[in-house]
């Protein structure tokens, strides 16, 4: 309940969606902007942790999703630009497959589709192109130009500033316990204080199914970890030489980006964890195995890099079954949640956060697609039921 003429907005989580959606509603000079997080700022417990993040637009998942990557993409820009800092390396995203596994099948579909800026590559042309890369025989390989990596939390740094900057008051190590609805606006409480708002923003990410029960079926934790190894010459892993990078062959998916510290290389799989449904029952770290396994597996697709990791950190990603997110407002108009961004939604944080700051500000769902509504979710969820995993 606003005692002003703005319309006060709080956000409720300052991770990628919410620091994205107060970045975006510093726009709207009609709007006070709240943002609430549970930890400090930039902390290394959000799905966004971890130096960086893959961002390409040649998109497997499906072409549902290149125009949301494209608009992204020039609000990476924009964010850059507006913070002076570099956030987003285009070098180029490089995926490489047998032709005929249906990742890379997709991919190209929506290259074609979306006419994406992309150069093919037969298995000869990648062995010459990506000495870096151990290439199989029937690789294939397509390199996104709209591709790279993106800094994930000094991203999240950038936007949080230029929030502030435009008003924004965030509240750090403030945990929100609970969000109410009551007739005219919606309360949340921390341990130190109620807030009323007129309208609130969750992107609580893998938290949310303590904050909103409608969830409990629909989300999943999945845990993703992170690994670096060195090179034996970073020059060949330099962002002007080694694009971002996916494959995927028989179970394994292999992601990472070029080297940002000038010494070591993000090359990363996952072991098949268990998913989780609260973040208490995340584990923390790898077991020796895992990691050895993982060492292994980069040494084979490049037999350049050492194979101990030098750094490694697992993390956690709130999933629905298909891996579309969810963005939903409640029918108050008052209530709008992002969560579910399934281990590849950084990417399209912008968008979102723009989304949300979208519904919050009008209280009208607009253009923002139906398929991703969490009545939409529910439905699909009771054809389905069953969680893909995957990610980047
Ligand atoms: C290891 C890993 C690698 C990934 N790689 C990629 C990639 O290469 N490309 C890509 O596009 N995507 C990738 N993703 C996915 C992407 O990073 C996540 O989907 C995205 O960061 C999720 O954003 P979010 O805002 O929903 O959650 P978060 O970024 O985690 O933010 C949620 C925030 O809400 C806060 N919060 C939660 N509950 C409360 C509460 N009750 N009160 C106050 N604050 C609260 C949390 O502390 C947190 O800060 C990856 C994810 C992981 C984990």
């Amino acid at each position: 309940m606003s005692t002003t003429a703005k319309k006060r907005i709080v956000i409720v989580g300052l991770g990628a969606v919410g620091a994205m959606a107060a970045w975006r509603l510093s726009d709207r000079p009609d709007v006070e902007v709240i943002g609430v997080e549970q930890y400090g700022r930039v902390h290394e417990h959000g799905s966004y942790a971890g130096e960086s993040r893959v961002f390409r637009t040649a998109y497997h998942e499906g072409g549902r999703y290149v125009p949301m990557l494209q608009e992204s993409r020039q609000l990476w820009r924009e964010l850059e630009s507006a913070s002076g800092r570099e956030l987003y390396l285009e070098v180029g995203a490089l995926s490489i497959a047998q032709a005929d596994r249906i990742e890379m099948r997709t991919t190209l579909d929506t290259v074609r589709e979306y006419s994406l800026p992309h150069t093919l590559y037969d298995t000869d042309e990648l062995r010459r192109a990506y000495p870096q890369h151990a290439v199989h025989d029937g690789d294939v390989g397509v390199l996104d130009h709209h591709g790279g990596g993106i800094r994930s939390e000094v991203a999240l740094l950038s936007a949080l500033e230029l929030a502030e900057r435009a008003g924004a008051e965030l509240r750090f190590n403030s945990p929100v316990l609970a969000i109410e609805e009551e007739p005219g606006g919606v309360v949340v409480r921390t341990p130190a204080e109620a807030i009323r708002a007129d309208a609130v923003i969750v992107a609580s990410g893998s938290w949310s199914t303590r904050l909103d029960t409608r969830l409990h079926d629909l989300l999943r934790l999945q845990v993703l970890g992170l690994t670096w190894f060195l090179p034996q010459r970073i020059d060949a892993f330099l962002p002007e030489r080694f694009p971002a990078f996916l494959r995927d062959v028989g179970p394994v998916h292999f992601f990472g980006v070029p080297t940002l510290d000038g010494y070591s290389v993000k090359a990363c799989s996952n072991p098949t964890w268990p998913v989780a449904r609260d973040v208490s029952e995340v584990p923390t770290a790898y077991t020796r195995a895992e990691l050895v396994k993982i060492g292994q597996q980069a040494q084979e697709f490049f037999p350049a890099l050492n194979p101990e990791p030098v750094r490694s950190s697992v993390h956690h990603c709130a999933y629905t079954p298909d891996r579309t997110p969810v963005v939903d407002l409640s029918d108050s108009g008052r209530v709008a949640i992002v969560t579910g961004l399934s281990g590849h939604g950084f990417k399209f944080a912008p968008v979102l956060g723009e989304w949300a700051a979208h519904l919050a500000a009008t209280g009208e769902r607009g253009d923002v697609d139906e398929h991703f509504a969490l009545a939409a979710h529910l439905e699909r969820l009771e054809q389905r039921g069953a969680y893909g995993g995957g990610g980047h």
